[in-house]
């Protein structure tokens, strides 16, 4: 599982990112990865079943990681 990173801007102070990651289970499909920061306030969101059903995901955590290292 490695995000890859699709797009990234900056729009009136809210920075966007855009991630792609490919499924663990399954390699045909892929999660979309949504994350926005806008004055300290972070909002993410995942196309996984999981984020739908828990509000939280495993791919969420690494595109943070990722976006951590930029
Ligand atoms: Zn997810």
């Amino acid at each position: 599982m490695y995000p890859y990173l699709i797009s990234k801007s900056v729009n009136e102070g809210t920075m966007s990112y855009l991630f792609v990651i490919n499924s663990e289970s399954n390699p045909l499909e892929s999660y979309m990865v949504r994350i926005q920061y806008t004055q300290g306030n972070l909002r993410a969101s995942c196309s996984c079943k999981g984020f739908a059903i828990r509000g939280n995901c495993k791919h969420v955590k690494l595109a943070l990681r990722k976006i951590s290292r930029y």
